[in-house]
Parts: structure tokens; C-alpha cells; sequence
């Protein structure tokens, strides 16, 4: 899919780092610890819920995307103690609120490319 997630059955499972160092995740994952720069962190699988952190709902599309409004963009909180920027549904936009329990699922964006026309991706969805 991508060398950000896995798709486990719709299931939005992000590829992040563990550092056998200074022992703090990452997201995504890179050849060096960001943290301590210690070389060659340990693969992970990351939580696949969180927490919402905070979120602004886009009403009106940006240039170039192709995708539907309103859309979510916010912060999720995962339990490793990261915080990764994501899609939030706002389908139900008044049951968000801060902290509110999330799960990671997989969605697909029009791009507006004939040629690539699909983008796979993450979002958060409460839970
Ligand atoms: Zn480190």
C-alpha cells in the first residue's frame, strides 16, 4: 500500500520505529532514530486507536484536491505516546471532542488523475 500503513481489512495500521537506544517511537519510519539519532530503529506496528487531540473541519476544498468536503484534519494521540497528523470523519462533527477514542481506518480519495485516480490513505473515525 504505501511505506507509511498496511491495510489489515479496512483496518489503518501505521509503520512507525522503535529506537533501541533511547527507546522512543516514531513515526514514520527512517533509517535513524529522530530523537537520539542512534542508526537502524527496530520496525513497529503502531496502535491502531487513540485519542483525538485536536481537529479544524475543512468547508471549502483546497486547490488541487479532489476529494469530498467537509473533511477533518487533526491530531490523534496514540497510546506509544505519539501524536500523528490525520484525517479525522466528520460525519458526526458534533460528537468530537478533545480525547475521544478513535480507531485508524483505510479510505480512498479521488485524486482528480486519470492516470492514478485513487489515493489510499488513513483517517480517524470515533470509536
Ligand atoms: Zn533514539
Amino acid at each position: 500500500m504505501s511505506d507509511l500503513l498496511r491495510d489489515d481489512a479496512g483496518t489503518a495500521v501505521l509503520l512507525g520505529s522503535s529506537c533501541g537506544g533511547c527507546g522512543r517511537p516514531s513515526f514514520p519510519r527512517s533509517d535513524v532514530c529522530c530523537w537520539c539519532g542512534r542508526p537502524d530503529p527496530d520496525p513497529v506496528e503502531l496502535s491502531t486507536t487513540g485519542t483525538l487531540w485536536g481537529w479544524a473541519v475543512v468547508h471549502s476544498a483546497p486547490p488541487g484536491y479532489a476529494g469530498p468536503v467537509p473533511y477533518g484534519m487533526g491530531v490523534v494521540e496514540l497510546p506509544e505516546g505519539l501524536r500523528v497528523v490525520s484525517r479525522i470523519d466528520v460525519a458526526d462533527e458534533a460528537a468530537l471532542t478533545q480525547g475521544r477514542p478513535v480507531r485508524l481506518v483505510v479510505v480512498e480519495l479521488p485524486t482528480g488523475d486519470p492516470e492514478d485516480p485513487v489515493l489510499r490513505t488513513w483517517e480517524a473515525a470515533p470509536c
